[in-house]
């Protein structure tokens, strides 16, 4: 039995260092090669799943609480009906986020599935808001289905190892089709005529920085020194 030199609490065989005020524990008589097991782990390890489950429950609680309680004031007292919008953008932001955790090995083209049925079935609620529902028919869910088809398209894409300068490109590049599809649609609802006027804007400006990304692909020594300067 030993004790530590420093506060004088007893100390396991194994101990390295006191563990009450971590003073190192100098055996002159033990020896070297011997092997104990500590008595407890050095480190305590949770499980990844249990952490994401865990992180979804409480913050689910914490979004879910507050608006239970939103809901039933709102019924009895406050009647705002813009509430509603609110209540049901945490429930497709709860299909955003913490779903996904709820997964040991998520599927992305899966959770993309699910993140555009949610966006859809949201704005197929939001219809009944106004007089013009159109804008939900004819903006909104044709630019979802868009932007769920390239997801899928930048995922399929991605089964394949990517540059980070590739990977960029293809992210300019998608973002900038997501504007014509954007501009067009709204346009064709608003005015009964596809227009591309912020999109050919967009379009200069992603051009030139996936010119910039093309090059810096090609160029070690650019590469080199946007690394040094930028920790990309
Ligand atoms: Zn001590």
């Amino acid at each position: 039995m030993s004790y530590c030199v420093n506060c004088g609490v007893e100390l396991e065989k194994a101990c390295k260092a006191c563990p009450l005020c971590d003073t190192p524990v100098i055996n002159p008589r033990e020896k070297k090669d011997e092997k104990v097991i500590p008595a407890y782990p050095e480190e305590l390890s949770i499980p990844k799943s249990t952490k994401k489950l865990y992180i979804c429950f409480v913050v689910s609680l914490v979004v879910l609480i507050p608006s239970l309680v939103l809901i039933i004031l709102n019924a009895f007292i406050f009647n705002n009906p813009v509430l509603k919008y609110i209540i049901s953008a945490f429930a497709v932001a709860w299909v955003w986020f913490l779903f996904p955790l709820l997964w040991k090995k998520p599927i992305p083209s899966v959770l993309v599935a699910f993140d555009a049925l949610a966006l859809m079935v949201y704005f197929y609620l939001y219809r009944f808001s106004g007089d013009d529902s159109g804008w939900v028919y004819g903006v909104a869910i044709p630019i979802v289905i868009f932007l769920w088809a390239i997801v899928n398209v930048f995922l399929l894409w991605l089964r394949k190892h990517r540059s980070k300068g590739a990977i960029c490109i293809a992210v300019l590049g998608s973002i900038n089709f997501m504007t014509f599809v954007s501009e067009i649609a709204s346009s064709l609802f608003l005015k009964g005529t596809p227009q591309i006027i912020v999109s050919l804007v967009m379009t200069a400006c992603c051009v030139s920085l996936m010119i910039f990304f093309t090059v810096m692909e090609k160029s070690k020594r650019l590469k080199a020194w946007m690394q040094r300067k930028f920790f990309l």
